[in-house]
Order: structure tokens, then C-alpha cells, then sequence
């Protein structure tokens, strides 16, 4: 071991008896030659690219959306069921097919392809789109809460986004993560909001779980479990639904939306956790206990609580 070292860093004095600190100098440019050598590897066997072009053709060219110029990355298209598109990039490696391509998917689950040297880019693809159709439920549930309601979070949903923050209206929304491999069932949900609006709701869906019924979809259950009906992005007025922190006057700040909520029903204005904190520890009025600081609202003067909690969003 220490001879190898000093056999490749010969710039090197131990600095102790041990001999498990050195001192001294590396060279560093053998390293990044190698490194170099590693990302030109030699180009592969004249047949890795007649069967390329040979598989391509039996899959149809028109699905082929890609391909660069040393037929390394390959993007083949599909439509499933419902009319959505999907992409599917290969990244083919020199040894192929004794080597199983990459692949890289905007998938909820993982996407494994299973792999033998007899198998081709049609078979990848047939499993491409088996898995399309078994996610086509997710997706049909997903889209029909993007359509139907307001969605708050993520801003630009993609296909392998399992959570949405959904607005309820009154400052309130509901965050829900989705099993991709049951869409319609009840799932995992939190509120947030004011109190005077987040407990009633809270209420409902636990007096109302047993009308869920997973032949419906997700958006019908929540309606009719929480008894409401969700507020569309185009029915909403800004001044009924003020989304935007009263302190930075900003909706979104560091990917954060103002979640923290005025509990006055008269005042109910939104703050970014973050702005809230800052307001409230300039303040001598206000006390820390624990994670929880109690203080005023900055717009009402009434009492406000902050909880800072690490919850990531
Ligand atoms: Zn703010
Ligand atoms: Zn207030």
C-alpha cells in the first residue's frame, strides 16, 4: 500500500510513525488523461450498426425522434391509451446487444427492462409500452386533477410527479402523494391553511372515508369524501384567493409558497414560513418556545404562532 503510493507519488513524505499522513505533492494530469482515454472509447464492430439500422427499420422510423451521430443515444417516441406522448432514451453501449442499453424513462416507478443477448430495440420498445399501459390509470388520474383543479405545486408537473398541492380555496390546500400503482386509492394527504378552514376538513375526510371507492377517480373521491368542490385556476379572483406572502409580496420564494396562514378569519394572510420567522424574531413582543414562536400578525396585530418545521416541500 505504502509503497504503491510513493511509487506513484513520489513527492510524498510521511508525516508520521504510522505512515497514514503524507505531505507533499500529486501530479494530477496522468489522472486526467486517463479520464480523457475513458470518454473516447474505441468505436464499435461494423455489425453494431447494421443491426441498429436494421432493428430501427422494423420498429418504423417515424419512432425515432433522435439518434446522434455515433448512434449512442437513440430517443424512440409512443402515444399510449389516452393520447399521451412519451419518450424513451437509449443509451447504447459498445458491447451491444451482449450489453443491455440504458435507459432513461419519465416514469413514477422504476422502469427495468429485462435484457438477453438475443433481445433488440423491439423488445425494449414492447416493454416500453407495457409499462405505458400499466401507468396509463395514474395518468389519467393525475391529468384530470391538472385539468380540473388548481394545481399549486409542482408548477410544471412531469409524467414521474406523484404530488400535487391542490388549492381549496380560503388560503387552504391539500398536498397528496399518489401511488402510482393505485391511483384511486385513498392517499397519503395533508392539509394546509388556517385552522378555522383546515379542521373542518380534516373532519370530513375522516367521517367521510368510507364513501372512497376506488372505481372512482381520485379527484370525484376527494370531492365527495371532503364535500367540496375545487376551485378552478379560471373561477378564482386574485382578490378571494390572495396567494401571495404578505411580507415579500412574492408567491414563490426559493421554491417555497407562503403556507403559513393568519388564523383571523377576517385576516387570513398567507406568509412564506421563512418571511414569518424573520418578522417574528425582530420583534420584542414575541416568545420562542421550542420550535413554536408566538407573535403578531403583521397585518391584523392578532396573535400568530410559527412552527418551524424542517419539512421539505
Ligand atoms: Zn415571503
Ligand atoms: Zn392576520
Amino acid at each position: 500500500m505504502e509503497a504503491s503510493l510513493l511509487r506513484q507519488c513520489p513527492l510524498l513524505l510521511p508525516q508520521n510513525r504510522a505512515k497514514t499522513v503524507y505531505e507533499g505533492f500529486i501530479s494530477v494530469q496522468e489522472v486526467a488523461l486517463k479520464k480523457k482515454q475513458e470518454l473516447c472509447p474505441p468505436p464499435p464492430p461494423p455489425q453494431f450498426y447494421s443491426s441498429l439500422v436494421e432493428e430501427i427499420g422494423i420498429l418504423g422510423w417515424d419512432k425515432l425522434v433522435f439518434v446522434d451521430t455515433c448512434l449512442s443515444t437513440i430517443k424512440l417516441k409512443a402515444e399510449d391509451a389516452s393520447g399521451r406522448k412519451h419518450l424513451l432514451t437509449l443509451k447504447l453501449k459498445a458491447k451491444y446487444p451482449a450489453e443491455s442499453p440504458d435507459c432513461f424513462v419519465d416514469f413514477p416507478v422504476p422502469f427495468s427492462v429485462s435484457w438477453t443477448p438475443q433481445s433488440s430495440l423491439i423488445s425494449i420498445y414492447g416493454q416500453f409500452l407495457a409499462a405505458l399501459e400499466s401507468l396509463k390509470a395514474f395518468w389519467d388520474v393525475m391529468d384530470e386533477i391538472d385539468e380540473k383543479t388548481w394545481v399549486l405545486e409542482p408548477e410544471k408537473p412531469t409524467r414521474s410527479a406523484t404530488a400535487r398541492r391542490i388549492a381549496l380555496g380560503n388560503n387552504a390546500s391539500i398536498h397528496i402523494e399518489v401511488d402510482p400503482k393505485h391511483p384511486t386509492m385513498l392517499p397519503e394527504s395533508c392539509f394546509l391553511g388556517a385552522d378555522h378552514v383546515v379542521k373542518p376538513l380534516g373532519i370530513k375526510l375522516s367521517r367521510n372515508i368510507h364513501l372512497w371507492d376506488p372505481e372512482n377517480s381520485l379527484l370525484q373521491n376527494l370531492k365527495d369524501v371532503l364535500e367540496i368542490d375545487f376551485p378552478a385556476r379560471t373561477n378564482l379572483e386574485k382578490s378571494d384567493f390572495s396567494m401571495d406572502c404578505g411580507i415579500c409580496y412574492s408567491y414563490q420564494l426559493d421554491g417555497a409558497i407562503p403556507d403559513q396562514v393568519c388564523d383571523n378569519p377576517q385576516c387570513a394572510q398567507p406568509f412564506h414560513q421563512i418571511c414569518l420567522y424573520e418578522w417574528l424574531r425582530g420583534l420584542l413582543t414575541s416568545r420562542q418556545s421550542f420550535n413554536i414562536i408566538f407573535g403578531e400578525c403583521p397585518y391584523c396585530s392578532k396573535p400568530i404562532t410559527l412552527k418551524m418545521s424542517g419539512r421539505k416541500s
